[in-house]
């Protein structure tokens, strides 16, 4: 990209809130911000959002094109007559909400960029985070719902719907008795690691769970796990864990990675033979995204610079 990338506007479509932004990338670049609880009622929400860009686009010049990453699943199918929407959540009032219809009709004639919010967070960590000169790596958000976007050869994946890595089937760690959070599948990647599925362990908010509880080995353990197969299957060559899980309450985010890392290579035995799985490389192949919380905003930022070049 030459010059001085445009003014778009971002959406981070969240299952909890939306978070807004218009600007031109991450830090000073990002001109304003501002977030929305997602609540049940589509169309408050999102008339607040087209609210707050339009004006933000009065003050600070037109808005080149919009970018939505947004919670799913998600029709991303172009040929489809629900494309951009909202498909099968269980989330209340939002199936089949649509999500790029309301933003072309607030913004005619303007490019509006689609896709996962994990997809979305990993092309913002590979524009300006943790993933830049990286083409084939993966975004995993831990919080409370386990997703992952994953970028191949500088494209983001999408194929038959979009990757679910949260609800992949995962082996527990060995001993593992919890019956599984996920209402769907109980003993999913996500119904064994996610906030709710640790809170449910516990018997209290991730977040206050003490460094020496047992649901912590039982959680990383899972999670090595998940993290080898997902080496095993796309064979990326970073992986970039974010969310609110990775905080880890009082053990800490650096103890959280070290132990993660150490999971994924004895969950790995040592098969795959590169030096990125090795000490010391290990350390950047699991990492924590660059742009933290933004990650998501920023990546739906990125989106817009993208529809609005074409891409
Ligand atoms: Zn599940």
């Amino acid at each position: 990209m030459t010059g001085s990338p445009p003014i778009v506007g971002a959406v981070e479509a969240g299952g909890t809130k939306f978070v807004c932004a218009v600007g031109r990338g991450p830090g000073a670049a990002m001109l304003a911000r501002e977030q929305f609880a997602t609540g049940d009622d589509p169309a408050k929400v999102l008339g607040q959002v087209t609210a707050w860009l339009a004006a933000q686009e009065a003050r600070h010049g037109s808005l080149a094109a919009v970018g939505v990453a947004s919670f799913g699943p998600v029709c991303l199918d172009r040929q489809s007559p629900a494309y951009g929407r909202i498909t099968t959540t269980p989330k209340p009032g939002w199936r089949d909400a649509d999500i790029v219809g309301a933003m072309r009709r607030a913004f005619p004639g303007r490019p509006v960029g689609f896709d996962t919010d994990v997809n979305g967070a990993a092309l913002g960590e590979h524009r300006w985070g943790a993933a830049r000169g990286v083409d084939d790596f993966v975004y995993l958000t831990v919080g409370t719902g386990i997703g992952g976007g994953a970028m191949a050869n500088g494209r983001l994946v999408h194929g038959l719907l979009h990757p679910e890595m949260g609800h992949m089937p995962v082996a527990p760690a060995a001993g593992d008795g919890f019956a599984g959070a996920c209402a769907i599948h109980g003993r999913c990647w996500e119904g064994l690691c996610a906030g709710p599925a640790i809170a449910a362990r516990a018997g209290m908010p991730a977040e206050l769970v003490p460094a020496d509880h047992p649901a912590w080995d039982a959680v990383l353990g899972a999670m090595s796990n998940a993290l080898a197969a997902i080496t095993c299957v796309l064979s990326p060559r970073r992986i970039v864990l974010g969310g609110s899980v990775r905080r880890a309450g009082t053990l800490g985010e650096a103890e959280f990675f070290a132990r993660l890392r150490a999971g994924t290579q004895r969950a790995l035995a040592g098969y795959l033979d590169t030096p990125a799985l090795r000490e010391p490389g290990i350390a950047e192949f699991i990492v924590p995204p660059a742009l933290g919380d933004d990650a998501g905003v920023c990546g739906a930022m990125a989106l817009a610079q993208d529809a609005a070049a074409g891409r």
